[in-house]
């Protein structure tokens, strides 16, 4: 790396320490979406300092409402800057600043981005606005030495994507606004690994309906929970047959697929405890490997609940498709993955790996639906969705050096 980003990078570590801060310190929590236009002018004025065309783009209120109904109380907005500096080929940087609700057991306040004992704490450090202070920094260090990165740099700050994304970056891929050669995410790996996929998921509700009786002549009722109870086991052997499967990422790692079933689950209103219970739900997640499909995977699942119900003609089931997300895989030969394993190589001294994440990210969107190759990567976290969420500031300063070089050398 030239001297002089090597230099302007360690010289203002502060200045990206304190920008992390400033921006955890604006909640954006979602659900339901707050402090977004906060957050996204906070974003849009960086990127303006930064020398980019920049601009907040609301979501118009009638194509929000229609995915989203809370969204006339919570407006979502994107943010989408470009830095043209000559070069023939176009890298997208995309992060998400929104951040998922805080859950109980803070040491300090979620919101405060405390500093202690080489760490920043705060719900979205690692997850992920720590990758959006890196890449500033980074950018900060082309604008201080004059320098320029062997790429134009589009980039993509956005909502919702812990809810799935719908009005992030989906809509601003439907829109076709990102017009890149490459798309960097700033999630899907950390440290000396490369990013190049990560699994599909689905998310179904399953709701039975039995009939209600007084607990005392149980046999005059259909009892849903039982039922869903029968039908919970049956799915658990169903989630052994599926261990038969599996994926090899590049770095080693034997993926399987997995099934997460009652990560919610209820009752109808009105239960009692002398009272057979009339519907009962819960959910499944389904995690898909990159070798798998999406769409049979769903059918899999379906064909399984719907055979149960079948041995069961008095009862009602209703299956309900929640979330659905396709798995996202590039090669690792590609030469997106080569040219950015090389730029980890110039900070990292152990061997890069290529990686697959276990959790999906809006890396699919891109890759499949524009289609542009895409990766991921950004600092290090620690306690994503947890309490005390936090990042090393040695990651933060790797994950900046990390980006400087690759926007240095480019593709090669
Ligand atoms: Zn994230």
């Amino acid at each position: 790396m030239h001297p002089a980003l090597e230099n302007s990078l360690q010289e203002n570590q502060e200045e990206m320490h304190s920008f992390l801060t400033q921006l955890v310190n604006i909640a954006t929590v979602n659900p339901p979406g707050q402090n977004y236009e906060q957050c996204a002018n906070f974003l849009n004025s960086a990127l303006i300092k930064l020398g980019f065309k920049s601009e907040v783009l609301p979501v118009p209120p009638n194509e929000a409402l229609k995915a989203l109904p809370e969204a006339t109380d919570f407006p979502r907005y994107n943010v989408l800057g470009f830095l043209d500096t000559g070069a023939a080929q176009t890298v997208h940087f995309n992060a998400h600043y929104d951040v998922v609700p805080v859950s109980p057991g803070w040491t300090h306040p979620p919101f405060s981005g405390y500093h202690l004992d080489g760490k920043i704490y705060g719900r979205g450090t690692a997850d992920m606005k720590g990758a959006i202070a890196a890449f500033l920094h980074c950018l900060s260090a082309f604008q201080r030495t004059g320098l320029k990165p062997a790429f134009n740099v589009e980039i993509s700050f956005v909502c919702d994507e812990e809810t799935g994304g719908k009005l992030g970056t989906e809509y601003l891929v439907e829109k076709g606004l990102p017009k890149s050669d490459f798309v960097l995410v700033g999630e899907g790996a950390a440290g000396n690994r490369v990013g190049i996929g990560h699994n599909g998921v689905i998310w179904l509700e399953v709701k039975i309906k039995g009939r209600a009786a007084h607990a005392s002549t149980p046999h005059k009722g259909l009892n849903a929970f039982e039922i869903m109870s029968e039908l919970t086991a049956d799915l658990q052997i169903f989630k052994e047959q599926l261990q038969a499967r599996e994926f090899q990422s590049p770095d080693g790692n034997t993926m399987r697929p997995t099934i997460n079933i009652g990560g919610t689950f209820g009752q109808n209103e009105g239960a009692k405890i002398n009272t057979v219970p009339e519907t009962a739900w819960f959910t499944i997640d389904r995690r898909v490997l990159p070798n798998e499909n999406c769409h049979v995977a769903e059918q899999e699942l379906c064909e399984r609940v719907q055979s149960f119900a079948e041995k069961n003609p008095q009862i009602e089931f209703d299956i309900k498709r929640l979330f659905f997300a396709r798995p996202y895989l590039i090669s690792e030969n590609h030469p997106l993955p080569k040219s950015f394993a090389k730029a980890i190589g110039a900070v990292y001294p152990q061997k890069v790996e290529y990686s697959v994440s276990t959790g999906f990210n809006d890396s699919r969107l891109f890759g499949l639906d524009m289609p542009i190759p895409t990766i991921g990567y950004g600092p290090e976290g620690h306690n994503h969705h947890a309490s005390d969420e936090y990042v090393t500031i040695q990651s933060l300063n790797r994950a900046s050096q990390v980006y400087t070089a690759f926007l240095e050398t480019g593709m090669h």
